[in-house]
C-alpha cells in the first residue's frame, strides 16, 4: 500500500511516500526570506509554485506515478491557515482526481509517530521542539498527552527570534548553534519552569536588553545551555512522572545536537534509552505525515477542513 503524505503548516513544503509502513521518498523545500520571518501569503504562494516539482521528485524517488498512490494525508494543523490550505488543496484535488482517500493527519502527531519509527523505541517520553511548538509529551490512555508545554513562545521562534535582532536570517537555528559553540562565557540568564511547563519570554527580553554589550557568541552559548537546561528538566520530571525508560526529541530543534547531547547525558545518569533522530526527520517533512497516514489509513474519513489549532491531545490514536 503507497500512500503519500503532505507537509504545508508554515514555511516547508513537503512530500513523503511510504510503502506498508517504510518511508520510501522524502522531498522538501523550505522558504528561506531574506529579511524578517515568515509571512503566511508569502509561505502559501512558495507552496503553491513548489508544489508541481517537490511532488514530482518525491514520485521518482519512489518509482511511482500518480496513479499508483492508495490514499493522500496532509498535515490538517497545527499551523499557519494560507500555507495550510495549499496541502489541503493539493490533497483534496487528487484523492477526487484519483477517487482515493484523503486524511488529515495532526502534524505534531506526524513529528512524534516518525521520531518512533526513526529510533525504534516503543513508547518513549518526546520532547517536540519546533518553532511554533514545545511540549512533553507521552502516550496515555489512546491519547498523547501533553505533560508540559511553553505557556509563551516555542523554542524555536524565541532562537528565530533573537537570531533577527542579530542580523541572522530565518532559520536562526543552525546559526546560533554555531556561535553557541564558541562561547566562553556563561551569562545567567532567567531559568522558568514551573512543574513541566517552561515559559521562554523573560529570556527573550532578558537578551534584548544585554544584545549590545555582550559578544553573540556568548549570548547563543547562554541561551542554548539555559533554554536547553529547562527543556530537559521538563523531559525528565515526565519520565519520572509516567514511569517512562527513554526519550526522543523531534521537532526542527532536534537537529541541534547540543540539546541532543543534554537529553543523552540526563538518561544515561537515569539509567534510560535515548536515541537521536536523523536530520531528514527531524524538521517538518512529508514522510511524517504519510507515516502517521498509514497508522490511521483505517479511521473514518472526517472533516478535513484545515485546523490551525488543531491540538495534538484532542486525537484518539486507535492503532496503539
Ligand atoms: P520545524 O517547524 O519543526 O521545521 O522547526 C523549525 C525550527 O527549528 C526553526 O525555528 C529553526 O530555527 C529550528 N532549528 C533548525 N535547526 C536547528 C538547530 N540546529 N538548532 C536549533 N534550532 C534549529
Ligand atoms: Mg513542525
Amino acid at each position: 500500500m503507497y500512500i503519500l503524505g503532505i507537509e504545508s503548516t508554515a514555511h516547508t513544503f513537503g512530500v513523503g511516500i511510504v510503502k506498508d509502513g517504510e518511508v520510501i521518498a522524502n522531498q522538501r523545500d523550505t522558504l528561506k526570506p531574506e529579511k524578517g520571518g515568515i509571512i503566511p501569503r508569502e509561505a502559501a504562494a512558495h507552496h503553491y509554485s513548489l508544489a508541481p516539482e517537490i511532488l514530482s521528485k518525491a514520485l521518482n524517488e519512489a518509482g511511482l506515478s500518480l496513479k499508483e498512490i492508495d490514499m493522500f494525508a496532509f498535515s490538517q494543523g497545527p499551523g499557519i491557515l494560507s500555507p495550510l490550505k495549499v496541502g489541503y488543496q493539493v490533497a483534496a484535488f487528487l484523492g477526487s482526481k484519483f477517487g482515493k482517500k484523503v486524511v488529515g493527519v495532526n502534524h505534531c502527531i506526524g513529528h512524534l509517530e516518525i521520531a518512533r519509527l526513526a529510533t525504534g523505541l516503543e513508547d518513549p517520553v518526546m520532547l517536540y521542539v519546533s518553532g511554533g511548538n514545545t511540549q512533553v509529551i507521552t502516550f496515555q490512555e489512546g491519547r498523547y498527552r501533553v505533560f508540559g508545554e511553553t505557556q509563551d513562545i516555542g523554542i524555536g521562534n524565541l532562537i528565530d527570534k533573537i537570531g533577527r535582532r542579530v542580523g541572522l536570517s530565518f532559520p536562526a537555528g543552525p546559526k546560533i548553534e554555531e556561535y553557541a559553540k564558541k562561547g566562553r562565557k556563561y551569562i545567567k540568564m532567567p531559568y522558568s519552569i514551573k512543574g513541566m511547563d517552561v515559559s521562554f519570554s523573560g529570556l527573550e527580553t532578558f537578551i534584548s536588553r544585554i544584545i549590545k554589550n555582550e559578544k553573540i557568541e556568548d549570548i547563543a552559548y547562554s541561551l542554548q545551555e539555559t533554554a536547553f537546561s529547562m527543556l530537559i528538566e521538563a523531559s525528565e520530571r515526565a519520565m519520572a512522572y509516567c514511569s517512562k525508560s527513554s526519550l526522543v526529541i523531534t521537532g526542527g530543534v532536534a537537529a541541534n545536537s547540543r540539546l541532543n547531547e543534554m537529553g543523552e547525558r540526563m538518561c544515561q545518569q537515569r539509567g534510560a534509552d535515548f536515541r537521536r533522530i536523523p536530520m531528514e526527520f527531524s524538521g517538518d517533512n512529508g514522510a511524517m505525515i504519510a507515516y502517521a497516514g498509514y497508522l490511521m489509513r483505517d479511521q473514518r474519513a472526517k472533516d478535513i477542513m484545515p485546523k490551525p489549532y488543531f491540538r495534538t491531545d484532542s486525537v484518539d490514536i486507535g492503532y496503539r
